[in-house]
């Protein structure tokens, strides 16, 4: 066990900590009559409290069995599935942002990524479950990333070197960040208007599509709600990013989409998953691709 294993556990212990947190924002967010960090949760079924001890992420759920403890009601194993999806992802995160893999140990400078993508990451997972259930993204979560994140990228513009733009020679983020140079806060400046660039370019693209889609197919296929998620999704991952995201989505979605259409026989499709999920993966899987892609091409380089 070195230091970069106890961090990683820590990171995971803490996804399942806050993973138990988003399932009570899952369900209570949209029914704006409860608070979120008021009252205990109870069983849905006998109303019973549920006491801290029957409350311990994925623990709690695997000695129950998956039952109330009162009532012996089945609970919905998707709490525990929301609890490992977080822990996964902050592990993830903790991989990316945290450990230093070629001395070991903690490496300081980026922890502010870490903190930063371990909300966003929360965020989209609240967004996909309340989408799937409600069929709406809440306006507090959207709307307020929308307006969180451009100050964030001010003050942290390493947010705005991220994702492809950290990998891709030459695709880099910030065309213009030479024309803020001369700038007091120059850089900051930049990262500030690449954000609000991503996000007007990701709401902008659903926008324009949806119009298209409202006269071609003359029905609706996406609202107002994945407008602001991509809004969202853009400030922190740039004009590029939201590009590829909405990519991503459409790709996955077509093929996800009929699979879920044959099984359940529900025409309605949320969007709003999909581009959590392309999200997800333009963090995450995209950049090690083109790093797999780059290392396969100065292979073949060194062959010739
Ligand atoms: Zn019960």
């Amino acid at each position: 066990m070195t230091n970069d294993h106890v961090l990683l556990i820590w990171c995971g212990l803490m996804g399942l900590t806050v993973g138990s947190f988003l399932n009570v924002v899952v369900y209570r967010l949209p029914r704006k009559c409860m608070s979120i960090c008021g009252a205990r949760s109870a069983c849905p079924k006998c109303r019973k409290m549920i006491p801290w001890y029957d409350n311990i992420p994925v623990v709690s759920y695997l000695l129950l069995r998956g039952r109330c403890s009162n009532c012996r009601a089945p609970i919905s194993p998707r709490y525990m599935l929301v609890e490992l999806l977080t822990g996964a992802l902050f592990v993830a995160l903790g991989w990316k942002y945290l450990v230093d893999w070629t001395g070991g140990g903690f490496v300081a400078e980026t922890w502010p990524l870490f903190a930063i993508y371990a909300v966003y990451v929360s965020a989209l997972i609240a967004c996909t479950f309340i989408d799937v259930d409600l069929r709406i993204i809440p306006n507090e979560i959207s709307l307020g990333g929308m307006a969180l994140v451009p100050v964030i990228s001010f003050f942290v513009p390493a947010l705005q070197k991220q994702g492809l733009q950290a990998v891709v020679e030459g695709y880099v983020n910030f065309p213009w960040a030479g024309q803020f140079a001369s700038l007091p806060w120059g850089e900051n400046i930049a990262a500030l208007s690449c954000s609000l660039l991503g996000l007007l370019f990701g709401g902008g693209l659903i926008y324009v599509v949806a119009v298209f889609g409202r006269i071609i197919f003359r029905k609706e296929a996406m609202g107002g709600g994945d407008l602001k998620l991509l809004a969202m999704i853009g400030a922190v991952a740039g004009w590029q990013g939201a590009l590829v995201v909405f990519l991503l989505a459409c790709f996955v979605g077509a093929i996800l989409g009929v699979v879920v259409m044959l099984f359940t026989k529900d025409h309605y499709m949320p969007f709003g998953p999909y581009l959590a999920l392309g999200a997800v993966a333009y963090i995450f899987v995209l950049p090690i691709l083109v790093g797999l892609y780059d290392w396969y091409v100065g292979l073949l380089m060194g062959q010739a």
